[in-house]
């Protein structure tokens, strides 16, 4: 006669292989006991889970597989449903903690069934281990609260609204930019910190992530609380459902109003430096100028007063028609001089905005525009500003002009070798002057230059105009001051220059 097991028909013998495969094979561990916990059946799943053999388990008490307190318990339960017929785990399943070969232990999910078999209570334990399930959990639940630390730490305002607009979590930095608790705009509309004007553009982001698609670092204009206008870096990313549907998004907003105020600040500053450079240079194209003309002027007069005593000599010639002539051309060239003298006299003597200042600021600054439009340079500055350096009453544009004309032409040579380090230091010199000294590890100064290395128009540079450091001795002279090359170097170029300190200095510091 054949019977079904698991809806397959067989004979007995057949059956009785047929179940001793599917023990054999399930994934699952399967235990059967007798109502004394004696193991009848351990299968392979078994042997894997808990490390003993079959051999090691069948006949003896479940309760090997178990650690405290259920180790020292099974029995008891046992003889109490034996005695009363009170099921605990019968016929449900929970999560209950094996015990290896080895004592270790592991979290796992058991359910139990009872079945008669000629005449014998018979339990049927079915395990599952959960190991790997309780890391996952573990694992996401550390990554949860990694991230959620991360959006707390972060100093770019996080937030998440619906599609709707409507704010559903905001983290600290976005009460610190925007003004606002978070208890105060959870729920609200993100609308209170999109100015009027901006809305079209907020518009049109809603329909770009409708569509699915991310905004990325667009600058644009927040209002803060207060309602003043704050300028932020957006990144904006759609968030879906499960289905892949954006039923939201998350905005990440950088607070760039220091940034832009700090790039108005270089860029007023480079264009005042570049007016200043450009007026230095004017006047010291017109002094070099002036130089130069001023010999074949003074040569001219001396032609012009020895052809008047020549004329003069010749008898019979029309002298006041000639004198008048080389008057006029007389004249002309005092007047070219003049000219030249005027435009050397305008461009020095145009006003000077003096104030006590901290070189060490006027250094910091000067860095900064020395390496404007210097991109990937690799230069190393190492500073070693004296902060007990008095204040200097200075021209600050014009000492800022002196610093990045050597900043920069330290960076320039420094192109040529792989060691690029620019060495800047203040000190209080012979107590009477503040002595600035700037050092790089470019290839020196060649000694043709060194030996004209102020006049104007000398220049090693395809490019260069060779009046920078013409210009630096003029403003430094001008001051009071003294620039010069550092000869004794045995690597790169080094200039220093000194301020005197003028009365009112240490009062001013
Ligand atoms: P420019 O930079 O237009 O040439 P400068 O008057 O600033 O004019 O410099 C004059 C010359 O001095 C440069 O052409 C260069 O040969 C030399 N020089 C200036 N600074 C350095 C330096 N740090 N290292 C090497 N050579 C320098």
């Amino acid at each position: 006669m054949g019977r079904t097991t698991s809806g397959v028909k067989s004979t007995k013998s057949e059956s009785d292989s047929l179940f001793r495969a599917l023990i054999a094979t399930a994934v699952d561990g399967i235990i059967v006991i007798d109502s004394h916990g004696a193991v009848q059946v351990y299968n392979a799943a078994c042997e894997r889970l808990f490390g003993y053999s079959s051999r090691e388990v069948i006949g003896q008490n479940i309760k090997i597989l178990m650690p405290e307190p259920y180790h020292g318990e099974h029995d008891e339960y046992l003889r109490n449903f034996r005695e009363s017929g009170e099921r605990r785990i019968i016929g449900i399943g929970r999560e209950v903690v094996g015990r290896r070969k080895d004592h270790s232990t592991f979290p796992m999910y058991l359910s139990v069934g009872e079945s008669e078999l000629e005449g014998r209570h018979l339990f049927v334990g079915i395990i599952r281990d959960l190991t790997e399930l309780k890391a996952q959990a573990a694992s996401h639940e550390g990554a949860n609260r990694l991230l959620a630390q991360l959006v707390a730490s972060s100093d770019d305002a996080i937030i998440s609204k619906t599609l709707d607009g409507i704010i559903t979590s905001w983290n600290r930095a976005a009460e610190h930019i925007f003004g606002y608790a978070s208890s105060e705009v959870i729920g609200k509309s993100i609308s209170i910190l999109i100015p009027l004007d901006l809305w079209p553009e907020e518009e049109r982001f809603i329909e770009q992530l409708r569509a699915g698609r991310g905004i990325e670092h667009y600058e644009t204009e927040r209002l803060h609380k207060d309602g003043s206008v704050v300028l932020v870096s957006l990144s904006v990313s759609p968030i879906c459902d499960a289905k892949g549907v954006v039923i939201g998004a998350s905005k990440i907003a950088r607070d760039i109003t220091e940034k832009k105020r700090a790039e108005a600040r270089t860029n007023m500053l480079l264009s005042e430096l570049a007016h200043a450079s450009r007026l230095s240079a004017m006047g010291q194209m017109s002094s070099a100028l002036a130089h130069e003309l001023n010999q074949p002027l003074t040569a001219i007069m001396n032609y012009i007063k020895a052809t008047k005593r020549t004329l003069a000599s010749i008898t019979g010639f029309p002298t006041a028609r000639a004198n008048e002539l080389i008057e006029n051309a007389a004249h002309e060239t005092l007047r070219a001089g003049a000219i030249i003298k005027n435009l050397r006299d305008f461009v020095e003597k145009r006003e000077s905005k003096r104030a006590f200042e901290n070189l060490n600021k006027v250094i910091e600054e000067s860095i900064r525009l020395g390496f404007v439009g210097v991109d990937d340079v690799n230069v190393n500055v190492r500073l070693e500003l004296d902060p007990e350096i008095p204040l200097v009453l200075i021209d600050k544009i014009q000492i800022q002009q002196v610093m990045t004309n050597l900043i920069r032409n330290g960076i320039e040579a420094m192109q040529l070798v792989d060691r690029r380090e620019l060495s800047i230091s203040t000190t209080r010199a012979d107590g009477d002057f503040v002595q600035v000294t700037m050092t790089d590890t470019g290839p020196g100064l060649s000694p043709e230059v060194l030996s004209r290395l102020f006049q104007p128009f000398i220049t090693t540079k395809e490019k260069g105009m060779g009046i920078g450091l013409t210009i630096c001795q003029s403003i430094v002279e001008a001051h009071g001051g003294r620039i010069w090359p550092i000869e004794e170097r045995t690597v790169g170029a080094g200039f220093s220059f000194r301020l005197p300190l003028t009365e009112g200095s240490d009062l001013a510091a």
